[in-house]
């Protein structure tokens, strides 16, 4: 998915599809609002966000467990990669166990310059469980690239999301200059123009 892309109530700010998954959990600074809410959001949200392992045509629906374990481990995602949070045994163990299921990578062999994911279009390359690896395996990539210092928060009171932060001098504040950063500087100009008597 585009950085900065959204498609219904899901915002793609993170630069990571882990963090964009942390993120369907929105308003995670106030009151979190579920924007997964059933197997077939997860379904949908899979689809819009591009996650290596789902296809449509061939992907079964998530049953009501897979979703019940998509909310899990998308809080021991959280867990492990946001600020401010010690995650505890369990969510690492849930990370790693859902790694185990990634799809695998390889070259495409007409174009080796594009990566493909194995037996993709096939029912056994995909499905719930392939694309709750590769996110998974994208928390773990963002770990493994020493990225972790930069998985921020975005700093208005009523936001919450989580961000990868490649800005120069790594000193980005919102998840979206539109969305959050304007609202900050909006609010500002408000309360100077009541301070001023304007
Ligand atoms: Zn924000």
């Amino acid at each position: 998915m585009t950085p900065g892309a959204e498609v219904r109530d899901w915002l793609f700010y993170g630069g990571s599809s882990a963090l964009d998954f942390v993120n369907t959990l929105r308003d995670r600074a106030t009151t979190p609002r579920e924007t997964l809410p059933d197997a077939e959001s997860l379904a949908r949200w899979f689809s819009a966000a591009g996650i290596e392992g789902w296809t449509d045509t061939t992907s079964q629906p998530p049953t009501p467990a897979e979703h019940q374990a998509a909310l899990a481990l998308r809080d021991a995602i959280d867990a492990v990669l946001a600020p401010g949070r010690t995650p505890t045994g369990e969510h690492v163990m849930l990370v790693n166990e859902h790694a185990r299921r990634a799809p695998l990578r390889e070259l495409r062999l007409d174009d080796p310059t594009t990566v493909v994911v194995a037996g993709s279009g096939t029912a056994a390359g995909s499905g719930t469980g392939a694309a709750l690896g590769a996110l998974a395996q994208a928390a773990i990539e963002v770990i493994a690239a020493g990225e972790l210092p930069w998985v921020k928060i975005c700093a208005h009171t009523r936001c919450g999301l989580r961000y990868l932060d490649r800005s120069r001098g790594r000193r980005r504040q919102w998840c979206s200059m539109e969305r959050c950063g304007n609202r900050a500087k909006a609010a500002r100009h408000a309360r100077r123009g009541l301070d001023t008597g304007a």
